[in-house]
């Protein structure tokens, strides 16, 4: 049996509280729920983060994402929402299957994200994204 969590609930060999399934997704209720109504969209067959996604998968996660997102904003009716998804531990992540996090949000909630900006001048961006061309090339 995988020692994966996720792997474990994909395969309903672990319980966990489901709200959506299709051929490539799992999507069911975070246990520690930041907020009522924080799902987690994971992906059934395994991999560790969004790097090792195939197109197939990441398609389905965002089309599942986007439904569930709707859903929420119905049943919730929540101030916002957050999505939020970490790949590797300086990241935060502490399940290596991946999931992305759908978070409804109200003002005051106390989830909170420390967002450093730099500012830096437009040549520093044009450097960076010719790094960037040139990896997806
Ligand atoms: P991350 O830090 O993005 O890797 O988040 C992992 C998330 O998985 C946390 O929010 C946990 O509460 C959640 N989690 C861990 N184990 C389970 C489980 N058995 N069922 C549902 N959610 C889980
Ligand atoms: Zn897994």
């Amino acid at each position: 049996m995988s020692d994966c969590v996720f792997c474990r609930i994909a395969a309903k060999q672990i319980p966990a509280t489901v709200v959506h399934e299709d051929e490539h997704t799992l999507a069911f209720m975070d246990i520690g729920q930041v907020n009522p109504g924080h799902v987690l969209v994971a992906v059934k067959r395994h991999a560790e983060t969004l790097y090792e996604l195939d197109e197939a998968q990441a398609a389905a996660v965002f089309r599942a994402a986007a439904r569930i997102a709707r859903a929420l904003r119905a049943a919730f009716s929540p101030e916002g929402l957050s999505v939020y998804q970490a790949n590797g531990k300086a990241a935060g992540q502490t399940v290596f299957h991946f999931h992305l996090h759908l978070v409804p949000r109200h003002g005051g909630d106390g989830m909170d994200l420390t967002w450093p900006v730099k500012n830096p001048p437009r040549e520093a961006l044009e450097q960076s994204a010719a790094k960037i061309r040139a990896a997806l090339s």
